[in-house]
Protein backbone atom coordinates (compact mmCIF):
# COMPACT_ATOMS: atom_id res chain seq x y z
CA UNK A 1 0.00 0.00 0.00
CA UNK A 2 1.27 3.83 0.21
CA UNK A 3 3.67 4.87 -1.84
CA UNK A 4 3.59 1.74 -3.51
CA UNK A 5 0.46 2.68 -5.56
CA UNK A 6 1.40 6.55 -5.22
CA UNK A 7 3.28 6.71 -8.91
CA UNK A 8 2.07 4.13 -10.71
CA UNK A 9 3.07 4.49 -14.27
CA UNK A 10 4.39 7.76 -14.51
CA UNK A 11 6.75 9.05 -16.09
CA UNK A 12 9.64 11.13 -14.49
CA UNK A 13 12.67 13.12 -15.23
CA UNK A 14 15.10 13.77 -12.30
CA UNK A 15 18.39 16.17 -13.49
CA UNK A 16 21.16 15.55 -11.74
CA UNK A 17 19.95 12.10 -10.75
CA UNK A 18 22.97 10.13 -10.40
CA UNK A 19 23.57 11.60 -7.04
CA UNK A 20 23.00 12.84 -3.98
CA UNK A 21 19.10 13.74 -3.26
CA UNK A 22 18.72 13.49 -6.95
CA UNK A 23 19.54 9.88 -6.83
CA UNK A 24 17.72 9.16 -3.68
CA UNK A 25 14.56 11.12 -5.33
CA UNK A 26 15.16 8.46 -8.52
CA UNK A 27 14.77 5.16 -5.83
CA UNK A 28 12.00 7.16 -4.16
CA UNK A 29 10.08 7.60 -7.51
CA UNK A 30 10.66 4.16 -8.95
CA UNK A 31 9.58 2.40 -5.56
CA UNK A 32 6.31 4.55 -5.83
CA UNK A 33 5.64 3.25 -9.53
CA UNK A 34 7.00 5.74 -12.01
CA UNK A 35 9.09 4.94 -14.55
CA UNK A 36 12.39 7.32 -13.90
CA UNK A 37 14.75 8.71 -16.37
CA UNK A 38 17.96 9.62 -14.67
CA UNK A 39 20.08 12.84 -16.27
CA UNK A 40 23.67 13.26 -15.31
CA UNK A 41 26.33 15.39 -16.48
CA UNK A 42 29.40 13.60 -15.14
CA UNK A 43 29.89 10.34 -12.79
CA UNK A 44 28.06 7.94 -15.66
CA UNK A 45 29.10 4.82 -13.69
CA UNK A 46 27.06 6.02 -10.69
CA UNK A 47 24.08 6.76 -13.12
CA UNK A 48 24.63 3.20 -14.57
CA UNK A 49 24.70 1.53 -11.03
CA UNK A 50 22.15 3.63 -9.71
CA UNK A 51 19.88 2.65 -12.85
CA UNK A 52 20.80 -1.13 -12.48
CA UNK A 53 19.84 -0.82 -9.06
CA UNK A 54 16.25 0.69 -9.88
CA UNK A 55 15.92 -2.51 -12.38
CA UNK A 56 16.98 -4.78 -9.64
CA UNK A 57 14.23 -3.80 -7.26
CA UNK A 58 11.43 -4.03 -9.88
CA UNK A 59 11.62 -0.40 -11.57
CA UNK A 60 12.23 1.10 -14.41
CA UNK A 61 15.05 3.59 -15.12
CA UNK A 62 17.24 4.75 -17.73
CA UNK A 63 20.19 7.42 -17.59
CA UNK A 64 21.11 10.39 -20.41
CA UNK A 65 23.86 12.40 -19.98
CA UNK A 66 22.48 16.25 -20.87
CA UNK A 67 23.80 19.38 -18.59
CA UNK A 68 20.83 21.03 -18.23
CA UNK A 69 22.31 24.91 -18.88
CA UNK A 70 22.84 23.62 -22.60
CA UNK A 71 19.96 24.32 -24.42
CA UNK A 72 20.85 21.63 -27.31
CA UNK A 73 21.42 19.01 -24.44
CA UNK A 74 18.41 19.67 -22.76
CA UNK A 75 16.47 19.30 -26.29
CA UNK A 76 17.85 15.84 -26.89
CA UNK A 77 16.57 15.09 -23.15
CA UNK A 78 13.38 15.48 -23.58
CA UNK A 79 13.51 14.23 -27.23
CA UNK A 80 14.96 11.17 -25.32
CA UNK A 81 11.89 11.18 -22.78
CA UNK A 82 9.93 11.53 -25.85
CA UNK A 83 11.11 8.42 -27.63
CA UNK A 84 11.37 6.12 -24.44
CA UNK A 85 8.05 6.89 -22.62
CA UNK A 86 5.72 9.17 -24.98
CA UNK A 87 5.87 12.42 -22.96
CA UNK A 88 6.45 13.22 -18.95
CA UNK A 89 4.28 13.50 -15.77
CA UNK A 90 6.89 14.58 -13.48
CA UNK A 91 10.05 16.95 -13.59
CA UNK A 92 12.48 17.22 -10.76
CA UNK A 93 14.81 20.10 -11.01
CA UNK A 94 17.50 18.99 -8.97
CA UNK A 95 20.66 19.48 -10.51
CA UNK A 96 22.44 22.28 -9.03
CA UNK A 97 26.13 23.70 -7.97
CA UNK A 98 27.26 25.97 -5.00
CA UNK A 99 30.37 27.54 -6.81
CA UNK A 100 33.22 28.48 -5.12
CA UNK A 101 33.00 30.37 -1.78
CA UNK A 102 34.29 34.08 -1.75
CA UNK A 103 32.70 37.09 -0.97
CA UNK A 104 31.39 38.77 -3.55
CA UNK A 105 33.43 41.41 -4.88
CA UNK A 106 36.41 38.65 -4.63
CA UNK A 107 34.28 36.41 -6.65
CA UNK A 108 34.77 35.43 -9.80
CA UNK A 109 32.34 36.32 -12.73
CA UNK A 110 32.44 33.05 -14.44
CA UNK A 111 31.80 31.48 -11.47
CA UNK A 112 29.27 33.60 -11.10
CA UNK A 113 27.14 32.74 -14.56
CA UNK A 114 27.95 29.30 -14.07
CA UNK A 115 25.81 29.02 -11.04
CA UNK A 116 23.03 31.18 -12.41
CA UNK A 117 23.83 28.41 -15.80
CA UNK A 118 22.74 25.47 -13.73
CA UNK A 119 20.82 26.53 -10.86
CA UNK A 120 18.64 28.48 -12.80
CA UNK A 121 18.65 28.65 -16.38
CA UNK A 122 19.02 25.20 -16.76
CA UNK A 123 15.76 24.76 -14.10
CA UNK A 124 14.14 27.19 -16.82
CA UNK A 125 14.92 25.35 -19.96
CA UNK A 126 13.79 21.91 -18.13
CA UNK A 127 10.43 23.20 -16.85
CA UNK A 128 9.82 25.28 -20.59
CA UNK A 129 10.40 21.48 -21.88
CA UNK A 130 8.25 19.75 -19.65
CA UNK A 131 5.36 22.29 -18.95
CA UNK A 132 4.99 22.75 -22.74
CA UNK A 133 3.81 19.21 -22.34
CA UNK A 134 2.20 19.58 -19.40
CA UNK A 135 -0.21 21.67 -20.31
CA UNK A 136 -0.81 19.94 -23.93
CA UNK A 137 -1.88 16.68 -21.72
CA UNK A 138 -3.80 18.72 -19.04
CA UNK A 139 -1.96 17.13 -16.33
CA UNK A 140 2.26 17.04 -15.09
CA UNK A 141 3.99 17.92 -11.86
CA UNK A 142 7.46 20.20 -11.79
CA UNK A 143 9.53 20.26 -8.41
CA UNK A 144 11.79 22.78 -8.19
CA UNK A 145 14.81 22.13 -5.92
CA UNK A 146 15.62 24.94 -4.14
CA UNK A 147 17.52 25.62 -0.65
CA UNK A 148 16.70 26.92 2.28
CA UNK A 149 19.15 29.68 0.65
CA UNK A 150 16.27 30.67 -0.85
CA UNK A 151 15.80 32.89 2.35
CA UNK A 152 18.89 32.20 4.18
CA UNK A 153 21.99 34.59 3.43
CA UNK A 154 24.81 32.54 3.45
CA UNK A 155 27.95 34.50 3.13
CA UNK A 156 30.70 33.54 0.28
CA UNK A 157 27.60 31.99 -1.63
CA UNK A 158 25.70 35.35 -3.14
CA UNK A 159 25.51 33.32 -6.61
CA UNK A 160 23.91 29.91 -4.61
CA UNK A 161 21.43 31.93 -2.87
CA UNK A 162 20.31 34.67 -5.69
CA UNK A 163 19.90 31.55 -7.89
CA UNK A 164 17.56 29.50 -5.49
CA UNK A 165 15.64 32.72 -4.43
CA UNK A 166 15.22 32.89 -8.28
CA UNK A 167 14.11 29.49 -8.45
CA UNK A 168 11.42 30.21 -5.90
CA UNK A 169 10.00 33.16 -7.95
CA UNK A 170 10.41 31.16 -11.08
CA UNK A 171 8.22 28.27 -9.24
CA UNK A 172 5.35 30.32 -8.11
CA UNK A 173 5.07 32.71 -11.25
CA UNK A 174 5.28 29.10 -13.12
CA UNK A 175 2.32 27.71 -10.72
CA UNK A 176 0.45 30.77 -11.73
CA UNK A 177 0.66 30.17 -15.86
CA UNK A 178 -0.01 26.54 -15.35
CA UNK A 179 -2.26 26.13 -13.17
CA UNK A 180 -5.72 26.71 -15.21
CA UNK A 181 -4.31 23.62 -17.33
CA UNK A 182 -3.92 21.00 -14.34
CA UNK A 183 -0.30 21.31 -14.31
CA UNK A 184 1.69 22.15 -10.86
CA UNK A 185 4.67 23.19 -10.26
CA UNK A 186 6.44 23.46 -6.17
CA UNK A 187 9.26 24.08 -4.50
CA UNK A 188 11.64 21.89 -1.96
CA UNK A 189 13.93 23.47 -0.08
CA UNK A 190 16.60 21.15 1.62
CA UNK A 191 18.27 22.21 4.64
CA UNK A 192 21.78 20.05 5.48
CA UNK A 193 21.23 17.40 3.87
CA UNK A 194 24.35 14.43 3.95
CA UNK A 195 25.19 14.77 0.27
CA UNK A 196 28.85 14.72 -1.16
CA UNK A 197 28.13 18.59 -1.84
CA UNK A 198 28.81 19.08 1.95
CA UNK A 199 31.51 16.46 2.80
CA UNK A 200 33.55 19.09 3.45
CA UNK A 201 31.75 20.05 5.78
CA UNK A 202 30.45 16.62 7.89
CA UNK A 203 33.61 15.16 7.51
CA UNK A 204 35.12 18.08 9.82
CA UNK A 205 33.91 17.63 13.73
CA UNK A 206 33.63 21.40 14.75
CA UNK A 207 32.32 22.57 10.84
CA UNK A 208 29.69 19.80 11.71
CA UNK A 209 29.18 20.91 15.57
CA UNK A 210 28.56 24.26 14.49
CA UNK A 211 26.29 23.19 11.55
CA UNK A 212 23.99 21.44 13.76
CA UNK A 213 23.86 23.64 16.29
CA UNK A 214 21.67 26.21 13.37
CA UNK A 215 19.53 22.82 13.15
CA UNK A 216 16.60 22.90 16.06
CA UNK A 217 16.56 19.23 15.68
CA UNK A 218 20.46 18.59 16.13
CA UNK A 219 20.96 16.68 12.81
CA UNK A 220 21.65 17.27 9.43
CA UNK A 221 18.88 15.23 7.21
CA UNK A 222 18.98 12.41 5.13
CA UNK A 223 18.64 12.35 1.53
CA UNK A 224 15.81 9.81 1.47
CA UNK A 225 13.84 12.66 3.80
CA UNK A 226 13.42 14.91 0.75
CA UNK A 227 12.92 12.56 -1.90
CA UNK A 228 9.75 11.41 0.44
CA UNK A 229 8.73 14.93 0.55
CA UNK A 230 9.07 15.51 -3.28
CA UNK A 231 7.38 11.87 -3.95
CA UNK A 232 4.40 13.16 -2.31
CA UNK A 233 4.31 16.52 -4.05
CA UNK A 234 4.38 14.57 -7.31
CA UNK A 235 1.75 12.49 -6.19
CA UNK A 236 -2.06 13.28 -5.72
CA UNK A 237 -1.70 13.76 -1.86
CA UNK A 238 -0.39 17.53 -2.90
CA UNK A 239 -3.42 17.76 -5.86
CA UNK A 240 -4.51 21.25 -4.22
CA UNK A 241 -0.71 22.22 -4.04
CA UNK A 242 0.82 24.43 -5.79
CA UNK A 243 3.60 27.54 -5.78
CA UNK A 244 4.40 26.80 -2.44
CA UNK A 245 7.93 26.09 -1.02
CA UNK A 246 8.12 23.12 1.22
CA UNK A 247 11.17 23.38 3.77
CA UNK A 248 12.40 19.93 4.57
CA UNK A 249 15.42 21.60 7.11
CA UNK A 250 14.83 20.06 10.34
CA UNK A 251 13.74 23.92 11.10
CA UNK A 252 16.81 25.40 10.09
CA UNK A 253 14.69 28.35 8.65
CA UNK A 254 12.82 28.71 12.17
CA UNK A 255 15.52 31.10 14.01
CA UNK A 256 17.76 28.55 16.03
CA UNK A 257 19.23 31.22 17.53
CA UNK A 258 16.07 31.54 19.48
CA UNK A 259 16.14 28.63 21.11
CA UNK A 260 17.43 30.42 24.24
CA UNK A 261 17.37 33.72 25.19
CA UNK A 262 15.41 36.60 23.21
C1 LIG B 1 23.87 23.58 0.65
C2 LIG B 1 24.62 22.78 1.71
C3 LIG B 1 24.38 23.39 3.08
C4 LIG B 1 22.90 23.58 3.34
C5 LIG B 1 22.63 24.31 4.64
C6 LIG B 1 22.43 23.66 1.04
O1 LIG B 1 21.70 24.35 0.09
O2 LIG B 1 24.02 22.96 -0.60
O3 LIG B 1 25.99 22.76 1.43
O4 LIG B 1 24.91 22.53 4.07
O5 LIG B 1 22.31 24.31 2.28
O6 LIG B 1 23.37 25.48 4.76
Amino acid sequence: MGEQQLLAGKRALVTGGNTGIGAATAEALARAGARVMVDYVAAKDEADRLVASIAAAGGEAAAFAADVSNPTQVAALFAAVDDRWGGIDILVNNAGIEGRRAPLWEQDPATWRKVLDVNLFGAFLCAREAAARMVRQRAGVVVNVTSVHEVIAWSGYAAYDASKAALSMLTKTLAQEAAPFGVRVVAVAPGAIRTSINEQVWEDAAATADLRAKIPMGRLGAPDEVAAMIVMLASDAAAYVTGSTVFVDGGMTQYPAFMHGG
